[in-house]
């Protein structure tokens, strides 16, 4: 899907300010799972009149509009992607915390198995791995 993130709260009818198009702006160009105050630094950076607050409130409104994705990563703090982007999973390193995406095919393809063995058309998953580097010898 091409739309960005600000054609698609307006396709949802959502009044954009300027300061929401900013913060929208920001979601576009981040490829990393940010939470509230790495996109405000990220968004003041560009309007140093945004608040905290406001970005708060802006995520929320797009999270509720199926425009952002919340994930959590067992660390308490919700984290934000583009809903729209491929569908993928990640895996946490829990010593740098840094979050590596992945696809692959056979997880993909037993979940759908187990979701039909228990009667269901599978719809959506998360799924989060959580590791430490394995230190080589
Ligand atoms: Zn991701």
């Amino acid at each position: 899907m091409a739309d960005t993130i600000i054609a698609r709260c307006e396709a949802k009818g959502l009044r954009m300010t300027e300061q929401r198009r900013v913060i929208a702006r920001v979601l576009q160009q981040s490829d990393d799972h940010p939470d509230v105050e790495e996109l405000y630094a990220r968004a003041s950076a560009l309007d140093p009149g945004i608040s905290i607050a406001t970005v708060y409130r802006t995520v929320k409104l797009f999270e509720e509009a199926g425009i952002l994705e919340r994930l959590e990563f067992g660390d308490g703090r919700a984290r934000y992607e583009d809903a729209e982007r491929e569908h993928h999973d990640h895996l946490i390193d829990l010593n740098s915390g840094e979050v590596i995406e992945f696809i692959d095919p056979e997880i993909e393809a037993l979940q759908e198995k187990i979701a039909a063995k228990l009667g269901y058309e599978l719809r959506g998953h998360k799924l989060e791995l959580y590791g430490v580097p394995i230190r080589k010898r």
